[in-house]
């Protein structure tokens, strides 16, 4: 395997979440919960041979793990073959998608058999009428379908995706658990995080990890951590009947300092973190003509000065809000959680 590059705190460039479209078909209030969006003009987006060439360089560089996301990847037409692009390139050895699911009853067979080997669908609530209030959709049984379906196509694991959010669906977490483990999937909650777009952000909507673990704890008994891959998102947990799920604490404790990943949006934008306020244009370098050595140089030069810890230099605000105001958004919104991928 290929010696990653390094950033200025030794993290290595190993995963890329890829974009491939800003839109999505769900309207969450934690993520796009304005009534109009500014979106990427048409003629930015990266085709699929410029999204597997960036690949490509990303992968002679280090990066063996690729995770499709949006907005909701599914929107993307035809993406088993940007699938099979990706997928037959020996050095991505982790090809994966996180999907709201809507799309997925009628997609995971072909994307299975195009290489994808992971799925992560979002499932924030099990109760359709709650769906409806906080994403403006009355599609939770098409979502329940897509999990079905990744079941049976045979993904390597599955996840699911929960935000918890204080008052809206924090009494569900037991549920969500045991609605994984019939289905052999494991969930994962994530603390709601003040990235861009979540402009109704407030930290009392915030359901700390260690709030989840008492409530939890009085549901089920003993929770044991799983010790496990120290730069995953996810802290691992056991039940004492084996059941795991995963804990995202990014809000009260943030992982910057084993941060391997960087997100590049459908129009070719680089993010070096999820807070960055800017990234760097790889389009025009690639629409220009620049050979992959050039493009290989830009981005190892740029990894090897990265020294972004957002999260952490969130932590550190006093009086923490929403991080952008909808003003700021519409400017460029490339600041967007549904344009950089979760
Ligand atoms: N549309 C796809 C989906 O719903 O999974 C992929 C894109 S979505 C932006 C990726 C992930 O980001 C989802 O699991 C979503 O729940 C999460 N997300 C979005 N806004 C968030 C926020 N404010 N805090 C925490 N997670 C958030």
């Amino acid at each position: 395997m290929t010696d990653a590059v390094r950033d200025t705190l030794a993290r290595p460039l190993a995963s890329l979440r890829l974009s491939v479209t800003d839109r999505c078909n769900l309207r969450c209030r934690y993520c796009m919960p304005e009534d109009d969006y500014v979106w990427l003009p048409r003629a930015s987006i990266l085709t699929f041979e410029e999204t597997e060439r960036l690949v490509g360089v990303f992968a002679e560089l280090g990066v063996h793990k690729v995770r499709l996301t949006g907005g909701e990847p599914l929107l993307r037409h035809d993406l088993p073959t940007l699938v099979r692009m990706i997928a037959r390139n020996a050095r991505v050895t982790d090809l994966a998608m996180t999907t709201n699911g809507l799309l997925l009853a009628t997609q995971a067979a072909p994307l299975r058999a195009a290489g994808l080997r992971r799925v992560t669908v979002s499932l924030d609530t099990l109760r359709p009428e709650r769906m409806l209030a906080f994403a403006k959709s009355a599609r939770h049984g098409d979502v329940l379908e897509g999990i079905a379906a990744a079941r049976s196509a045979g993904f390597e694991r599955l996840k699911l995706n929960t935000v918890v959010i204080r008052g809206f669906n924090d009494d569900e977490l037991a549920d969500l658990i045991e609605f994984a483990r019939e289905r052999d999937a494991e969930v994962r909650f994530i603390e709601y995080m003040d990235v861009g777009g979540a402009t109704r952000w407030s930290m009392d909507q915030v359901v700390s990890q260690r709030e989840m673990l008492d409530v939890l704890r009085r549901r089920f008994g003993a929770i044991e951590p799983i010790a496990g891959d120290p730069r995953a998102p996810a802290e691992r947990f056991r039940l004492p009947d084996g059941t795991t799920f995963g804990i995202i604490a990014s809000t009260t404790a943030p992982f910057c300092t084993s941060c391997d990943r960087s997100r590049v949006t459908a129009d070719g934008t680089w993010l070096l973190c999820l807070y960055a306020e800017h990234g760097i244009d790889l389009r025009d370098p690639l629409r220009r003509g620049a050979t992959d050595a050039e493009l290989a140089t830009l981005i190892r030069d740029t990894w090897q000065a990265r020294r972004d810890r957002g999260a952490e230099e969130r932590l550190g605000v006093t009086d923490r809000g929403a991080l952008y105001r909808i003003e700021s958004l519409r400017a460029d919104p490339h600041r967007e959680m549904h344009t950089r991928g979760g």
